[in-house]
Parts: C-alpha cells; sequence; structure tokens
C-alpha cells in the first residue's frame, strides 16, 4: 500500500522513532522506488511531504480505532489530492504508471500518495486499516489477510522482534542437552 508505506517512512514513532526521509533526496529516493520519480525536491516540498505523512497517519490511526477523524489531517490530505497532476497512464503491457505534469513536481506525487491514503480510510479497498501490536511502533498498516487478524506492520523489525523474542524465550525453556 501506497500511503502506508509512506507512513513507514517514520518508524518507532513510539520508541526511538527513525526519520527515512531526513533529507530531500532521500525523499526523491523514497519516490522513484514507489514508481513515482521526481528529478529534484525542495526542503518546502519536504516539509509538505511530512506534513501529509504526519496527516495521514493521524487520519489512519483514527479510522483504525473506529475514532472521528481530526479535521485538521482530514484538509491537509484532501488539499494534497486536489493539488496533484499526475495522470494515470496504461503501459502497452497493461500496466499502471503515474505521469507527473514535471519531474519536479513532487505536489503530483503527493497527490497520488494522498489519493491512496483516501481510497483505504474511505475503505474502499479489500482489507482493514489495523494498528501494529509493537508498542514502540502502532503504525497504521492494511491488512489484506483473509482473516484480518494480521498484527505486525509492513516494516519487518515490528513482526521479526516478536519472533525472535519468542524464539528466545522457548530456548531459554528448553534445558540444553549436555553433549
Ligand atoms: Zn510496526
Amino acid at each position: 500500500m501506497l500511503a502506508t508505506s509512506f507512513t513507514g517512512t517514520l518508524s518507532e514513532r513510539h520508541g526511538d522513532a527513525v526519520e527515512r526521509i531526513p533529507v530531500p533526496q532521500r525523499l526523491i529516493d523514497w519516490l522513484a522506488v514507489n514508481g513515482l520519480t521526481v528529478d529534484s525536491c525542495t526542503p518546502a516540498q519536504l516539509d509538505l511531504a511530512r506534513e501529509l505523512r504526519e496527516s495521514i497517519h493521524a487520519a489512519a490511526t483514527a479510522a483504525a480505532l473506529q475514532d472521528a477523524l481530526p479535521a485538521s489531517a482530514v484538509q491537509v490530505i484532501n488539499d494534497c489530492s486536489a493539488q496533484g497532476r499526475a495522470a494515470a497512464i496504461l503501459t502497452p503491457e497493461g500496466e499502471r504508471r503515474w505521469r507527473l505534469s514535471s519531474a519536479s513536481c513532487v505536489e503530483d506525487a503527493l497527490g497520488v500518495i494522498a489519493a491512496d491514503a483516501i481510497s483505504i480510510i474511505a475503505g474502499d479497498r479489500d482489507g482493514k486499516l489495523a494498528l501494529c501490536a509493537s508498542p514502540t511502533c502502532r503504525a497504521a498498516f492494511f491488512d489484506t489477510s483473509q482473516s484480518r487478524t494480521r498484527k505486525w506492520c509492513d516494516m519487518n523489525t515490528c513482526g521479526n522482534r516478536q519472533k525472535k523474542a519468542r524464539f528466545n524465550a522457548n530456548q531459554r525453556k528448553t534445558p540444553r542437552s549436555a553433549d
């Protein structure tokens, strides 16, 4: 999910937070990996991106908890969605690509992310918003599992850390054989 991977660029929000887009170049890199290639990004555009990210996080968290959506977050998401002028393009191979109005238009890329967030929060897609069970994370993620019982977000640190803790606990329980 584009919108929830984007909110994942700030991880461990309730622990030692890790900012994965500390400088404009890192946002350019992230966008490229996600099919939204821009050739430049100003510090102001990075600020806007982070504002959108935190707004999506706030709105998705409220939606997962079935709380009222925070009005300011909804405003930011809607503004970003309205400002973006990216066009969905169908490739000859039948894939969707995004064409931005100009290669410096980070706003177009943010518009695509905002629209993705809207479709997830509005319940347009097959899945359920949930919060990561890790107390230091609590990221909102989109659960598309059949049973809708996924506990961890997509950051592999969360689920893996839990698995490792369980594994270590089991190791301790099992007496070591004398060999
Ligand atoms: Zn998590």
